[in-house]
């Protein structure tokens, strides 16, 4: 009888009950709780498997963060809490900076031409005034 095999694993592989990682490609056990796991545990592999299933959760349902962003009630909210949380961590902000200078430069170079480009469209609000 043909033996069908949903999980995408090559049959001879799923026999000898050992795995190719979809990431590191090195072979790996998969744990007897989930037989068709297909990424190692390494904690790498793991960190990038969840970061997949993130991306690949948000491209499935665009629209779940929308209706937040548009409201503005919430995104009032938003600010006034970052801004607190800058207010409190001066120090660490500073300490950031100061260790991730090259960075900051570049972040601060991108967000200074959006921030003209979006004036320019007369979008942008004055801080404290929204
Ligand atoms: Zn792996």
């Amino acid at each position: 009888m043909l033996e069908i095999n949903y999980s995408g694993i090559p049959q001879e592989n799923l026999n000898k009950n050992v795995r190719i990682c979809e990431i590191c490609s090195n072979e790996f056990a998969p744990s007897k709780y989930r037989p068709n796991q297909k990424i190692c545990s390494n904690l790498a592999c793991q960190t990038e498997r969840q970061k997949r299933n993130i991306l690949s959760w948000r491209a499935r349902n665009p629209a779940y963060f929308r209706h937040i962003h548009a409201n503005p009630h919430w995104r009032n909210k938003r600010s006034l809490r970052s801004r607190q949380w800058r207010l409190t961590h001066s120090a660490h902000i500073r300490q950031y900076r100061e260790a991730h200078r090259e960075y900051y430069r570049l972040y601060m170079r991108e967000y200074m031409r959006q921030y003209r480009r979006r004036r320019r469209g007369g979008e942008v609000a004055v801080e404290g005034t929204s």
